[in-house]
């Protein structure tokens, strides 16, 4: 068995885990990232020797709900903690349940190399424990600084780290990708040749979400005709938590008339505060027999268990594994993507 720090390690990493799949308040996440640093300064005795005599919350960085983890990794005594936090934020699933067996994959994912909390491996590993066979691994390009978006030289340092990764972790996969920013004109944020070189290209508007129906749609459109564009994310960017934002507004019928001329699919965002794009949408994209991709735009590990709300939108509308192209496997997917 792993030693007291280790173990102490792996509690905390699991309460994040939990707290990131109901998009818990970053300060509580934040509080479980602070005790793992505290963990890592102390050596097995110590910890040991605080967790019996309960004063590992007198250390910095270590409250009562950590110590109490803390304390029952070391002592490997059942975390109770751990047991009510799992339950609360259990990912339900009703009418969508046969379009999640059928899944094997998650086309829509950040890693640290963008504005992701984790690096490549880890979220590889947490989405081959969900059963999958594939991730696509889509970080932001260059023009969303805010989110340390990658440039062509740092895309081609990240397909090294992917090589090294898949290295490891076959027959599991992942892919190479991006969310690649649609620019204002409808253009996008790399050179055509790289995006050609990806597995699976997922197009994003992150600006301008505001600009006149008729320009929004000529955006998108443009970003649908591009060949190296497989899906557009989150095609309304509305917000329903918080603040909330309205959708951008568009002609949606000649957004998705050029989505089935070019093949190009819609994902269905399964972040919780965005649940992009709504049902009325999605009601008319299934009237133009489009195909949808079950995404959840994870930022951490815990958030790749979204996919239920995903499905259970498109089974409350009638739509079945068959029209969802994350049900295909990697090859078919990746066949699929470069021949458009
Ligand atoms: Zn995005
Ligand atoms: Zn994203």
């Amino acid at each position: 068995m792993q030693n007291p720090r280790a173990r102490a390690n792996a509690a905390l990493l699991q309460a994040v885990y939990y707290l990131d799949r109901e998009l818990a308040p970053s300060t509580k996440v934040r509080a479980f990232i602070r005790a793992l640093a505290t963990v890592d300064a102390l050596s097995d005795d110590e910890l040991v020797e605080r967790a019996n005599s309960q004063t590992l919350t007198e250390l910095d960085g270590i409250g009562p709900s950590t110590g109490e983890v803390i304390a029952d990794a070391v002592l490997e005594r059942p975390s109770s903690y751990l047991a009510k936090l799992e339950a609360r934020t259990r990912i339900p699933i009703g009418a969508g349940e046969a379009i999640r067996d059928a899944i094997r994959g998650d086309c829509h994912l950040h890693s640290t190399w963008s504005d992701g909390a984790a690096p490549v491996a880890t979220m590889a590993v947490a989405a081959r424990a969900l059963g999958h066979d594939y991730m696509v691994l889509t970080d932001h390009s260059a023009r969303l600084t805010i989110a340390h978006g990658l440039d062509e030289t740092r895309v081609r340092r990240q397909l090294d780290e992917i090589a090294t990764v898949n290295a490891q972790m076959a027959p599991f996969r992942v892919l190479s990708g991006l969310e690649v920013d649609i620019l204002e004109d409808g253009s996008l944020d790399l050179a055509d040749d790289l995006l050609a070189e990806l597995d699976v290209v997922v197009g994003s508007v992150h600006s301008k979400f505001r600009m006149p129906r008729e320009d929004m749609t000529r955006r998108l459109v443009m970003a649908i005709a591009s060949p190296h564009i497989d899906m557009i994310g989150h095609i309304t960017n509305r917000k329903v938590a918080g603040g909330g934002r309205d959708g951008s507004v568009f002609d949606a019928e000649i957004v998705f008339a050029a989505c089935a001329r070019f093949d190009t699919a819609i994902e269905i965002n399964c972040r919780p505060e965005r649940q992009d794009p709504p049902e009325d949408l999605v009601a008319l994209a299934r009237q133009w027999d489009l195909k949808f991709c079950i995404n959840t735009d994870a930022h951490a590990p815990g958030q790749l268990e979204w996919q239920p709300y995903g499905c259970d939108k498109l089974a409350q509308l009638d739509i079945g594994p068959d029209s969802v192209i994350n049900t295909w496997s990697a090859d078919e997917l990746v066949g699929w993507a470069s021949s458009r």
